[in-house]
């Protein structure tokens, strides 16, 4: 008969608890969830926080950017989160294209501004 143990340590609040604070998974060796149910449960309340968020940011986010869009992103946004917003697109190849147009705008806005400051 195997011994029975009545308490297990949580590797995540590292509290030593009573076994009937773990959620049973038969794919453990002691057939107990390796965190208790507390963090377990703040565990699963955060992945569905991400899960949210990620929706959020996909509804948020365009499937096909349009390219005449580019400038009217760029243009008075943090240019950064415009590039990063063209790198969450889902078709890769056209991500690409955009990715290098973008770029190559943000370079030309810099020699612009560049020479807008030499000439002044
Ligand atoms: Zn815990």
């Amino acid at each position: 008969m195997p011994v029975i143990e009545l308490t297990k340590k949580c590797p995540h609040c590292l509290q030593v608890k009573s076994v009937n604070d773990f959620c049973k998974n038969r794919t453990n060796k002691d057939g107990l969830q390796s965190e208790c149910k507390t963090c377990s449960a703040t565990y699963q309340r955060a992945r569905q926080e991400k899960k949210k968020l990620l929706q959020k940011t996909m509804i948020n986010t365009p499937q096909v950017l349009d390219v005449s869009r580019i400038d009217e992103l760029l243009k008075g946004v943090d240019q950064n989160m415009a590039l990063l917003q063209l790198a969450q697109t889902k078709n890769q190849e056209l991500n690409k294209k955009l990715v290098e147009y973008a770029s190559r705008i943000i370079e030309l806005q810099n020699q612009i501004a560049s020479e807008n400051r030499g000439s002044h």
